[in-house]
């Protein structure tokens, strides 16, 4: 899961992304602890943030590969005559079960 969170330097704030195991947060918590504190790509300074105040976002990369594959499978399948279903099926499909991840992991907050 990929985790977005702002810099906390006032003339930053610019967004920064952390990669994690962790489809949820209670396993995030087992992960990497209450808190996270992270440099900053940008300026370089250092960020303290809870968990609960990372979101996840979905993973761009593999909805580009779901359109690789469907330009695959169309230019396989060019001779039936279910093409044009099936290739906008599968990306769509990839892209929906990523969303979901991101808000499914979004929705649940932990307590301390
Ligand atoms: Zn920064």
């Amino acid at each position: 899961m990929k985790l977005n969170y702002y810099c906390s330097t006032p003339s930053c704030k610019k967004l920064n992304s952390i990669k994690v195991e962790s489809n949820n947060r209670f396993d995030l918590k087992q992960e990497v602890g209450l808190e996270i504190n992270e440099r900053c790509k940008h300026c370089g300074n250092h960020t303290k943030r809870h968990i609960n105040r990372l979101h996840a976002s979905p993973n761009y990369f593999i909805i580009l590969g779901g359109l690789a594959l469907a330009v695959i499978v169309t230019i396989l399948l060019w001779d039936f005559g279910f093409v044009s279903t099936l290739s906008g099926a599968i990306p769509i499909a990839i892209w929906m079960s990523e969303e979901k991840k991101a808000s499914a992991f979004n929705k649940v907050l932990i307590r301390d």
